[in-house]
Protein backbone atom coordinates (compact mmCIF):
# COMPACT_ATOMS: atom_id res chain seq x y z
CA UNK A 1 0.00 0.00 0.00
CA UNK A 2 0.95 3.42 -0.62
CA UNK A 3 1.21 6.25 1.84
CA UNK A 4 -0.76 7.79 -1.29
CA UNK A 5 -4.23 5.52 -1.04
CA UNK A 6 -7.17 7.60 0.38
CA UNK A 7 -7.80 6.72 4.19
CA UNK A 8 -11.46 5.74 2.88
CA UNK A 9 -9.87 2.56 1.12
CA UNK A 10 -6.85 1.38 3.18
CA UNK A 11 -9.31 -1.62 4.75
CA UNK A 12 -10.62 -2.30 1.57
CA UNK A 13 -10.62 -6.40 0.92
CA UNK A 14 -11.13 -6.30 -3.07
CA UNK A 15 -12.80 -9.48 -4.49
CA UNK A 16 -10.23 -12.71 -5.68
CA UNK A 17 -11.67 -13.36 -9.12
CA UNK A 18 -11.49 -17.49 -10.04
CA UNK A 19 -8.02 -18.48 -11.51
CA UNK A 20 -7.54 -17.63 -15.07
CA UNK A 21 -3.82 -19.37 -14.93
CA UNK A 22 -1.63 -19.11 -18.38
CA UNK A 23 0.97 -21.68 -17.32
CA UNK A 24 -0.54 -24.56 -18.84
CA UNK A 25 -4.05 -25.62 -20.14
CA UNK A 26 -6.12 -26.80 -17.72
CA UNK A 27 -9.76 -28.49 -18.01
CA UNK A 28 -11.42 -24.94 -16.78
CA UNK A 29 -14.31 -25.81 -14.66
CA UNK A 30 -13.68 -22.77 -11.94
CA UNK A 31 -15.67 -19.71 -13.25
CA UNK A 32 -19.11 -21.08 -14.43
CA UNK A 33 -17.72 -19.66 -18.13
CA UNK A 34 -19.45 -21.95 -21.08
CA UNK A 35 -17.65 -24.40 -22.73
CA UNK A 36 -19.61 -23.87 -26.10
CA UNK A 37 -17.88 -20.90 -28.35
CA UNK A 38 -20.52 -17.57 -28.91
CA UNK A 39 -22.83 -18.18 -31.64
CA UNK A 40 -21.84 -17.41 -35.09
CA UNK A 41 -23.15 -14.04 -35.76
CA UNK A 42 -20.91 -13.13 -32.73
CA UNK A 43 -17.98 -14.60 -34.30
CA UNK A 44 -18.91 -12.68 -37.78
CA UNK A 45 -19.69 -9.51 -35.24
CA UNK A 46 -15.92 -9.05 -34.88
CA UNK A 47 -15.13 -7.88 -38.08
CA UNK A 48 -12.38 -5.40 -39.99
CA UNK A 49 -15.22 -2.77 -39.85
CA UNK A 50 -15.66 -2.75 -36.33
CA UNK A 51 -11.94 -2.65 -35.98
CA UNK A 52 -11.81 -0.08 -37.84
CA UNK A 53 -14.28 2.19 -36.29
CA UNK A 54 -12.30 1.42 -33.19
CA UNK A 55 -11.29 5.37 -33.32
CA UNK A 56 -14.59 6.56 -32.75
CA UNK A 57 -16.14 6.43 -29.04
CA UNK A 58 -18.87 3.93 -28.19
CA UNK A 59 -22.86 5.03 -28.83
CA UNK A 60 -22.98 5.99 -24.91
CA UNK A 61 -27.24 5.45 -25.53
CA UNK A 62 -26.40 2.08 -26.29
CA UNK A 63 -29.48 2.07 -28.56
CA UNK A 64 -29.23 -1.32 -30.71
CA UNK A 65 -28.71 -3.37 -28.22
CA UNK A 66 -31.06 -1.71 -25.93
CA UNK A 67 -33.70 -1.93 -28.50
CA UNK A 68 -32.60 -6.09 -29.09
CA UNK A 69 -33.15 -6.93 -25.55
CA UNK A 70 -36.33 -4.93 -24.96
CA UNK A 71 -37.63 -6.90 -27.84
CA UNK A 72 -36.50 -10.20 -26.22
CA UNK A 73 -37.74 -9.45 -23.12
CA UNK A 74 -41.12 -7.95 -23.88
CA UNK A 75 -40.36 -4.54 -22.08
CA UNK A 76 -39.30 -1.23 -23.32
CA UNK A 77 -35.97 0.01 -24.33
CA UNK A 78 -36.47 2.72 -21.13
CA UNK A 79 -36.73 -0.41 -18.86
CA UNK A 80 -33.50 -1.64 -19.66
CA UNK A 81 -30.04 -0.85 -18.63
CA UNK A 82 -26.89 -2.04 -20.04
CA UNK A 83 -23.20 -2.43 -18.49
CA UNK A 84 -19.66 -3.84 -18.46
CA UNK A 85 -20.44 -7.11 -17.10
CA UNK A 86 -23.15 -7.36 -14.56
CA UNK A 87 -20.56 -6.09 -12.08
CA UNK A 88 -20.88 -2.76 -13.28
CA UNK A 89 -24.48 -2.97 -12.96
CA UNK A 90 -24.69 -4.26 -9.34
CA UNK A 91 -22.26 -1.41 -8.55
CA UNK A 92 -24.31 1.23 -9.85
CA UNK A 93 -27.26 -0.57 -8.19
CA UNK A 94 -25.51 -0.71 -4.69
CA UNK A 95 -24.62 2.98 -5.44
CA UNK A 96 -27.93 4.10 -6.41
CA UNK A 97 -30.46 2.25 -4.09
CA UNK A 98 -28.17 1.45 -1.06
CA UNK A 99 -28.45 3.85 1.34
CA UNK A 100 -30.31 2.45 4.18
CA UNK A 101 -28.30 -0.67 3.75
CA UNK A 102 -28.79 -3.58 1.86
CA UNK A 103 -29.25 -7.34 2.91
CA UNK A 104 -27.73 -10.47 1.18
CA UNK A 105 -27.27 -14.02 1.94
CA UNK A 106 -24.14 -14.88 3.82
CA UNK A 107 -23.44 -17.60 1.28
CA UNK A 108 -23.31 -15.90 -2.02
CA UNK A 109 -21.21 -14.28 -4.32
CA UNK A 110 -18.40 -13.03 -2.85
CA UNK A 111 -18.73 -9.52 -4.90
CA UNK A 112 -21.74 -8.02 -3.06
CA UNK A 113 -19.06 -7.50 0.10
CA UNK A 114 -16.81 -6.01 -1.31
CA UNK A 115 -18.78 -3.35 -3.40
CA UNK A 116 -20.91 -2.74 0.30
CA UNK A 117 -17.48 -2.30 1.59
CA UNK A 118 -15.86 -0.24 -1.33
CA UNK A 119 -18.99 1.95 -1.48
CA UNK A 120 -19.59 2.70 2.36
CA UNK A 121 -23.15 1.06 2.67
CA UNK A 122 -24.23 -0.62 5.66
CA UNK A 123 -25.25 -3.88 5.05
CA UNK A 124 -26.47 -7.36 6.66
CA UNK A 125 -25.68 -10.61 5.81
CA UNK A 126 -28.60 -13.40 6.24
CA UNK A 127 -27.22 -17.18 7.23
CA UNK A 128 -28.63 -19.22 5.12
CA UNK A 129 -30.67 -22.21 6.44
CA UNK A 130 -28.15 -25.36 7.17
CA UNK A 131 -29.66 -27.04 3.90
CA UNK A 132 -28.41 -23.98 2.14
CA UNK A 133 -31.95 -23.09 1.38
CA UNK A 134 -32.33 -19.48 1.76
CA UNK A 135 -35.54 -18.62 4.46
CA UNK A 136 -37.43 -16.05 2.62
CA UNK A 137 -38.97 -14.47 5.63
CA UNK A 138 -35.74 -12.75 6.42
CA UNK A 139 -36.11 -11.11 3.74
CA UNK A 140 -39.72 -9.47 3.97
CA UNK A 141 -40.91 -6.41 5.64
CA UNK A 142 -37.56 -4.98 6.42
CA UNK A 143 -36.38 -1.48 5.71
CA UNK A 144 -33.30 -1.99 3.53
CA UNK A 145 -32.79 -3.09 -0.01
CA UNK A 146 -32.26 -6.53 -1.05
CA UNK A 147 -29.67 -8.19 -3.21
CA UNK A 148 -30.35 -11.93 -3.92
CA UNK A 149 -29.15 -14.28 -6.39
CA UNK A 150 -31.83 -16.36 -8.04
CA UNK A 151 -30.15 -19.12 -8.37
CA UNK A 152 -27.91 -18.82 -5.34
CA UNK A 153 -24.23 -19.17 -6.44
CA UNK A 154 -22.17 -21.07 -4.91
CA UNK A 155 -25.10 -23.01 -4.28
CA UNK A 156 -27.39 -23.53 -7.16
CA UNK A 157 -30.22 -23.01 -5.48
CA UNK A 158 -33.61 -21.45 -6.71
CA UNK A 159 -36.23 -19.39 -5.51
CA UNK A 160 -39.60 -19.34 -6.81
CA UNK A 161 -41.15 -16.44 -8.73
CA UNK A 162 -43.87 -16.36 -6.20
CA UNK A 163 -41.58 -15.51 -3.45
CA UNK A 164 -40.24 -13.34 -5.33
CA UNK A 165 -43.54 -11.25 -5.79
CA UNK A 166 -43.51 -11.50 -1.94
CA UNK A 167 -40.10 -9.47 -1.35
CA UNK A 168 -40.77 -7.09 -4.13
CA UNK A 169 -44.79 -6.72 -2.50
CA UNK A 170 -43.45 -7.22 1.18
CA UNK A 171 -40.68 -4.07 0.87
CA UNK A 172 -42.34 -1.18 -1.29
CA UNK A 173 -40.03 1.37 -0.33
CA UNK A 174 -36.57 -0.18 -1.21
CA UNK A 175 -35.70 -1.69 -4.44
CA UNK A 176 -35.47 -5.49 -4.37
CA UNK A 177 -32.13 -6.63 -6.58
CA UNK A 178 -32.42 -10.22 -8.01
CA UNK A 179 -29.27 -11.45 -9.88
CA UNK A 180 -30.24 -13.62 -12.36
CA UNK A 181 -26.68 -14.58 -14.09
CA UNK A 182 -27.45 -17.91 -13.81
CA UNK A 183 -31.32 -18.09 -14.80
CA UNK A 184 -31.27 -19.38 -18.13
CA UNK A 185 -29.84 -23.11 -16.72
CA UNK A 186 -33.27 -23.98 -14.93
CA UNK A 187 -35.03 -20.91 -13.41
CA UNK A 188 -38.01 -19.08 -14.38
CA UNK A 189 -36.78 -15.33 -15.01
CA UNK A 190 -38.51 -12.24 -12.60
CA UNK A 191 -38.43 -9.45 -15.77
CA UNK A 192 -42.27 -10.51 -16.19
CA UNK A 193 -42.68 -8.91 -12.90
CA UNK A 194 -40.83 -5.74 -13.37
CA UNK A 195 -43.54 -4.05 -14.90
CA UNK A 196 -45.90 -4.66 -11.92
CA UNK A 197 -43.44 -3.69 -8.78
CA UNK A 198 -41.64 -0.63 -9.19
CA UNK A 199 -38.91 -1.26 -6.91
CA UNK A 200 -37.61 -4.66 -8.36
CA UNK A 201 -34.23 -4.92 -10.72
CA UNK A 202 -33.55 -8.06 -12.36
CA UNK A 203 -30.13 -7.77 -13.44
CA UNK A 204 -28.75 -10.73 -15.86
CA UNK A 205 -25.16 -10.92 -17.92
CA UNK A 206 -24.25 -12.41 -21.38
CA UNK A 207 -21.09 -13.88 -19.57
CA UNK A 208 -22.83 -17.30 -18.91
CA UNK A 209 -25.71 -19.14 -20.96
CA UNK A 210 -24.69 -16.58 -24.01
CA UNK A 211 -20.78 -17.59 -23.68
CA UNK A 212 -19.59 -14.43 -23.64
CA UNK A 213 -17.31 -13.63 -20.24
CA UNK A 214 -14.93 -12.13 -22.03
CA UNK A 215 -17.23 -9.28 -23.71
CA UNK A 216 -17.97 -8.01 -20.45
CA UNK A 217 -21.18 -6.99 -20.91
CA UNK A 218 -24.43 -7.24 -18.23
CA UNK A 219 -28.04 -5.50 -18.45
CA UNK A 220 -30.65 -4.77 -15.42
CA UNK A 221 -34.14 -4.22 -16.63
CA UNK A 222 -36.96 -2.81 -14.50
CA UNK A 223 -39.18 0.64 -14.33
CA UNK A 224 -38.26 3.37 -16.30
CA UNK A 225 -37.35 5.57 -12.92
CA UNK A 226 -34.99 2.81 -11.63
CA UNK A 227 -33.16 2.52 -15.24
CA UNK A 228 -32.85 5.97 -15.34
CA UNK A 229 -31.43 6.32 -11.91
CA UNK A 230 -28.75 3.81 -13.29
CA UNK A 231 -28.01 6.10 -16.26
CA UNK A 232 -27.44 8.67 -14.12
CA UNK A 233 -25.05 6.75 -12.03
CA UNK A 234 -23.38 5.69 -15.47
CA UNK A 235 -23.17 9.30 -17.21
CA UNK A 236 -21.15 10.05 -13.72
CA UNK A 237 -18.65 7.49 -13.79
CA UNK A 238 -18.38 5.71 -17.05
CA UNK A 239 -20.10 7.08 -19.79
CA UNK A 240 -18.94 4.85 -22.59
CA UNK A 241 -18.64 2.03 -20.66
CA UNK A 242 -19.40 -0.46 -23.19
CA UNK A 243 -17.03 -1.19 -25.63
CA UNK A 244 -17.96 -0.74 -29.86
CA UNK A 245 -16.95 -4.71 -30.79
CA UNK A 246 -18.36 -5.41 -27.09
CA UNK A 247 -22.15 -4.34 -27.83
CA UNK A 248 -21.74 -5.66 -31.70
CA UNK A 249 -21.03 -9.35 -30.55
CA UNK A 250 -24.35 -8.93 -27.46
CA UNK A 251 -26.40 -7.82 -30.26
CA UNK A 252 -25.57 -10.77 -32.58
CA UNK A 253 -25.93 -13.06 -29.31
CA UNK A 254 -29.26 -11.87 -28.33
CA UNK A 255 -30.35 -12.75 -32.07
CA UNK A 256 -29.45 -16.08 -32.13
CA UNK A 257 -32.11 -17.57 -29.34
CA UNK A 258 -32.11 -20.74 -30.97
CA UNK A 259 -28.29 -21.58 -30.54
CA UNK A 260 -28.01 -20.60 -27.14
CA UNK A 261 -30.78 -22.95 -25.86
CA UNK A 262 -28.93 -25.90 -27.40
CA UNK A 263 -26.26 -25.36 -25.17
CA UNK A 264 -28.18 -24.59 -22.37
CA UNK A 265 -30.26 -28.15 -22.85
CA UNK A 266 -26.54 -29.63 -23.48
CA UNK A 267 -25.71 -28.36 -19.98
CA UNK A 268 -28.45 -29.33 -18.44
CA UNK A 269 -28.06 -32.79 -19.47
CA UNK A 270 -23.72 -32.89 -18.73
CA UNK A 271 -25.29 -31.64 -15.48
CA UNK A 272 -27.32 -34.75 -14.78
CA UNK A 273 -24.59 -36.98 -15.56
CA UNK A 274 -22.19 -35.04 -13.34
CA UNK A 275 -24.70 -34.81 -10.28
CA UNK A 276 -25.15 -38.67 -10.85
CA UNK A 277 -21.88 -39.59 -11.65
CA UNK A 278 -20.92 -37.89 -8.60
CA UNK A 279 -23.58 -39.20 -6.10
CA UNK A 280 -22.53 -42.56 -7.38
CA UNK A 281 -18.64 -41.62 -6.11
CA UNK A 282 -20.46 -41.34 -2.36
CA UNK A 283 -20.52 -37.03 -3.10
CA UNK A 284 -23.47 -34.61 -1.71
CA UNK A 285 -24.10 -33.13 -4.45
CA UNK A 286 -26.58 -29.93 -3.67
CA UNK A 287 -30.03 -30.07 -6.64
CA UNK A 288 -28.23 -27.36 -9.12
CA UNK A 289 -29.76 -24.81 -11.20
CA UNK A 290 -27.20 -23.42 -12.80
CA UNK A 291 -24.24 -24.71 -14.57
CA UNK A 292 -22.29 -25.56 -11.93
CA UNK A 293 -22.64 -27.60 -9.23
CA UNK A 294 -21.70 -27.50 -5.22
CA UNK A 295 -20.40 -30.81 -3.30
CA UNK A 296 -18.77 -32.81 -0.77
CA UNK A 297 -16.98 -36.11 -0.31
CA UNK A 298 -17.41 -37.15 3.18
CA UNK A 299 -13.68 -38.50 2.65
CA UNK A 300 -12.00 -36.07 0.57
CA UNK A 301 -11.33 -32.37 2.33
CA UNK A 302 -12.63 -29.67 0.19
CA UNK A 303 -9.36 -27.90 -0.15
CA UNK A 304 -6.93 -30.99 -0.73
CA UNK A 305 -9.87 -32.31 -3.58
CA UNK A 306 -8.81 -28.63 -5.12
CA UNK A 307 -5.31 -29.06 -5.32
CA UNK A 308 -5.36 -32.38 -6.45
CA UNK A 309 -7.65 -31.56 -9.22
CA UNK A 310 -5.45 -29.03 -10.01
CA UNK A 311 -2.32 -31.22 -10.12
CA UNK A 312 -4.42 -33.35 -12.54
CA UNK A 313 -5.24 -30.33 -14.96
CA UNK A 314 -8.74 -29.67 -14.00
CA UNK A 315 -9.73 -26.85 -12.13
CA UNK A 316 -12.84 -26.11 -9.85
CA UNK A 317 -13.46 -23.42 -7.29
CA UNK A 318 -12.54 -23.99 -3.42
CA UNK A 319 -13.72 -21.24 -0.80
CA UNK A 320 -11.76 -21.04 2.49
CA UNK A 321 -15.17 -19.77 4.66
CA UNK A 322 -15.76 -22.48 7.14
CA UNK A 323 -19.20 -22.51 6.44
CA UNK A 324 -18.52 -24.15 2.93
CA UNK A 325 -14.53 -25.22 2.88
CA UNK A 326 -15.88 -29.21 2.42
CA UNK A 327 -17.72 -28.11 -0.78
CA UNK A 328 -16.30 -27.58 -4.20
CA UNK A 329 -17.67 -25.55 -6.83
CA UNK A 330 -17.32 -27.43 -10.21
CA UNK A 331 -19.05 -25.82 -13.49
CA UNK A 332 -20.79 -27.81 -16.24
CA UNK A 333 -18.19 -28.00 -18.91
CA UNK A 334 -18.80 -30.60 -22.06
CA UNK A 335 -19.30 -34.27 -21.42
CA UNK A 336 -15.90 -34.87 -21.96
CA UNK A 337 -15.00 -32.60 -19.33
CA UNK A 338 -17.24 -33.65 -17.06
CA UNK A 339 -16.22 -37.42 -17.68
CA UNK A 340 -12.45 -36.63 -17.34
CA UNK A 341 -13.32 -34.84 -13.80
CA UNK A 342 -15.51 -38.21 -12.82
CA UNK A 343 -12.51 -40.47 -14.03
CA UNK A 344 -9.83 -38.26 -12.40
CA UNK A 345 -12.02 -38.20 -9.52
CA UNK A 346 -12.62 -41.70 -9.35
CA UNK A 347 -8.68 -42.42 -9.36
CA UNK A 348 -8.00 -40.02 -6.85
CA UNK A 349 -10.54 -41.71 -4.46
CA UNK A 350 -8.49 -45.35 -5.17
CA UNK A 351 -4.96 -43.66 -3.83
N1 LIG B 1 -23.56 -12.44 -10.32
C1 LIG B 1 -23.18 -13.66 -9.98
C2 LIG B 1 -24.02 -14.43 -9.03
C3 LIG B 1 -21.99 -14.20 -10.51
O1 LIG B 1 -21.58 -15.43 -10.15
C4 LIG B 1 -21.23 -13.44 -11.42
C5 LIG B 1 -19.99 -14.00 -12.07
N2 LIG B 1 -18.90 -14.18 -11.31
C6 LIG B 1 -21.66 -12.15 -11.72
C7 LIG B 1 -22.84 -11.68 -11.17
C8 LIG B 1 -20.88 -11.22 -12.57
O2 LIG B 1 -20.73 -11.61 -13.87
P1 LIG B 1 -20.31 -10.62 -15.02
O3 LIG B 1 -19.71 -9.37 -14.40
O4 LIG B 1 -19.33 -11.38 -15.83
O5 LIG B 1 -21.57 -10.29 -15.75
Amino acid sequence: MSKFLSRIYKDLTPYTPGEQPQDKKYIKLNTNESPFPPAPGVIDAVNREEALNLRLYSDPELKPLKAALAEAYGVGPENVFVSNGSDEALNFAFMAFGQDGIIFPDITYGFYKVLVNANHIAYEEKPLRPDFTIDPSDYRNIDRAVCIPNPNAPTGLLLSLDTIRSLAESNPDHVVMIDEAYIDFGGQSAVPLTREYDNLLVIQTFSKSRSLAGARVGYAIGNKDLIQDLETLKYALNPYNVNRISMACAIAAVKDPAYYEANIQKIKDNRAYAEDALEKLGFTVIPSYSNFVFARHPDYEGGKLYQDLKANGILVRHFTDPKISSYNRITIGTREEMEALVETIEKLLQN
